[in-house]
C-alpha cells in the first residue's frame, strides 16, 4: 500500500523551488518527481506532461515528441513559464531545463521575480542498470546500441546544463536511483529534512 508522505512545514515566501534532472532516461524521474512534490505539498510540473497536452492541439509538437526529439525551447517555455508564474508557493520542476538555453532562460525568469532555485536533485543510475530496465520494456527501438547512443547524447546535454546551474551557484545533489523505490524514497526523505 502506498503511504502518503506527510508534508513538511510551510516554506518561506516564494516557496521551495526544486528541480529534478536526470543523467539518463530510465532513472525514474516522474515517480520521484511526484513523490518529492507530494512530500513538500507543492505542484509537480513536468515539461513532458505540459507538452503532451499541447500536442493534442498542435501536430508539429506531437510529431516531435513521437520521434523523441526535443520540442523548440520557445514552445516549451511559453507553456511552462506561465505555469511556473502561477506556482507562487513553490514547485517541483521535472524535465526542464534540458539545454543550456533553457537553463539560462529559467535562471533569468526566476531572477526577474526575485526567486531562487532551492536545490537540484540529479537522479543517477549506472548505465548498465538503466540499460537492463529499458531492455525489460521490450520496445523494438530499444536495442543496447541505440540505448547507449541515447545515453551518450543525453549525458553530454545534461552535463552542460549542470555546468550553467553550478556557475549560477545552485546546489546540485546526486541521488542514486538504482536501489528499490522505497529505498530511494527514504534517501529523498533524509535530503528533504535538510532543505
Ligand atoms: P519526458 O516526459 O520528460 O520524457 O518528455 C517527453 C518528450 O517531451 C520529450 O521526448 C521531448 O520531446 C519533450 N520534452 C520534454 N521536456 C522538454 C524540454 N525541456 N525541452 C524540449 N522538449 C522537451
Amino acid at each position: 500500500m502506498a503511504v502518503r508522505p506527510r508534508p513538511l512545514p510551510l516554506p518561506s515566501k516564494g516557496g521551495r523551488l526544486i528541480i529534478l534532472l536526470f543523467r539518463a532516461p530510465g532513472t525514474g524521474k516522474s515517480t520521484f518527481g511526484r513523490y518529492v512534490a507530494r512530500k513538500l505539498g507543492v505542484p509537480w510540473i513536468s515539461s513532458g506532461l505540459l507538452l503532451r497536452e499541447l500536442a493534442r492541439r498542435d501536430d508539429r509538437v506531437a510529431r516531435l515528441i513521437e520521434s523523441g526529439e526535443l520540442v523548440p525551447s520557445e514552445d516549451v517555455e511559453r507553456a511552462l513559464f506561465e505555469r511556473l508564474a502561477q506556482a507562487e508557493g513553490g514547485f517541483v520542476l521535472d524535465g526542464f531545463p534540458r539545454t543550456v538555453t533553457q537553463a539560462r532562460d529559467l535562471l533569468r525568469f526566476l531572477r526577474e521575480r526575485s526567486r531562487t532555485i532551492t536545490r537540484v536533485y540529479l537522479l543517477c543510475a549506472p548505465d548498465e542498470v538503466v540499460l537492463q530496465r529499458l531492455l525489460a520494456r521490450g520496445r523494438e527501438d530499444d536495442t543496447p546500441e541505440v540505448i547507449r547512443e541515447r545515453q551518450r547524447v543525453y549525458r553530454a546535454e545534461t552535463e552542460a546544463v549542470i555546468q550553467v546551474l553550478e556557475e549560477a551557484g545552485v546546489e546540485i545533489v546526486e541521488v542514486d536511483t538504482s536501489p528499490p523505490a522505497e529505498e530511494v524514497e527514504k534517501q529523498l526523505d533524509a535530503l528533504l529534512e535538510h532543505l
